[in-house]
């Protein structure tokens, strides 16, 4: 077969419609798709301050260049989280502060270990659901940095793989109340402590950022063979694996999950809408009286 617009070498086959696109297609192809997401869930306004979450992954650095690309009456700052994982992170961070250095983007980095006291490598025994506590403790730095730094928005790489697994995960665990806070634009509801956080990926898959970081020849590192170490034994491993097999053998399936996830979506919204209250340890925004992070460095003892 050959690229459907131009009839030159295919590097891609798009998994919904039976379509073969050559490289330079491909790129306008995923660029498309980021700037109707944008435009259409009005994810960046004039004059925002974006902070894009690097962590040195495909989709992070695919976003961190498309986003710098795009980019027309917006700042744009990159901020990395270094958890403490050993042979794992150091690489990431390296190739990201380069990246930002050589294209001018500023870049702000906080530790696990500054921040709580400890490595995650150190907070958990390997294998014992380090994915759960590295989640909360990462969520909380974001929004806490992001809200020091200005910004009116923060970015992440959450492709539609990722949104899939998640809203699978929270019906599996029968955990609806955290889909609710799902979405290209997250937040239940409005508050000035909260900064939005936006999806631009949202409608991409795992596959096709892996190939548009590739071909852009970005400096990441591929999870299928540098993983995080506490990866697989996560049960987002499990769902991604299921979910796998399913698009293999009837494709088109992800986009089916989210399609049907995004039309439900207003109603979970809608449902989950409940008083904003700031933690009474730390003052963060919380829903209940002490934040969930405040709760681990309790449990974990860590500080
Ligand atoms: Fe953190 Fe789990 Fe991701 Fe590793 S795989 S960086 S432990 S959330
Ligand atoms: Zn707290």
């Amino acid at each position: 077969m050959v690229c459907k617009n131009c009839e030159k070498n295919p590097v891609i086959k798009l998994t919904n419609n039976d379509v073969e696109l050559c490289k330079l297609c491909f790129f306008k192809y995923f660029e498309k798709k980021v700037r109707r997401t944008i435009s259409k869930y009005k994810l960046i306004e004039p004059k925002d301050h974006i902070i894009v979450a690097v962590s040195g992954g495909k989709d992070s650095m695919a976003l961190l260049y498309v986003l710098n690309k795009l980019k027309k009456n917006i700042k744009i700052t990159g901020m990395l989280l270094d958890e403490g994982i050993k042979d794992y992170r150091d690489g990431l961070r390296k190739n990201v502060i380069k990246y930002c250095k050589e294209n001018k983007i500023p870049l702000k980095i906080y530790y696990f270990k500054k921040e709580f006291g400890k490595a995650l490598d150190k907070m958990v025994p390997k294998g014992e659901k380090a994915c759960n506590v590295c989640g909360v403790l990462r969520r909380y730095l974001l929004n806490k940095y992001a809200r020091k730094l200005k910004a009116t928005k923060l970015a992440t790489g959450h492709n539609l793989d990722d949104e899939c697994q998640s809203a699978l995960m929270n019906q599996f665990r029968r955990n609806i109340k955290t889909s609710a806070r799902l979405g290209p634009i997250t937040g239940v509801q409005e508050d000035k402590r909260f900064i939005k956080r936006i999806k631009p990926l949202y409608f991409l898959l795992d596959e096709e950022a892996l190939i548009y970081a590739s071909l852009k020849d970005l400096p990441f590192r591929s999870f299928k063979y540098c993983a995080c170490p506490y990866a697989v034994h996560s049960y987002r491993n499990s769902i991604k694996k299921m979910l796998n097999e399913f698009e293999e053998k009837y494709p088109g399936t992800k986009n089916n999950i989210i399609n049907s996830f995004l039309e439900i979506l207003p109603l979970l919204k809608k449902k989950y809408t409940g008083e904003i209250k700031s933690c009474r340890s730390c003052g963060e925004p919380c829903s209940g009286e002490i934040c969930q992070t405040c709760n681990l460095v309790k449990k974990l003892k860590l500080k």
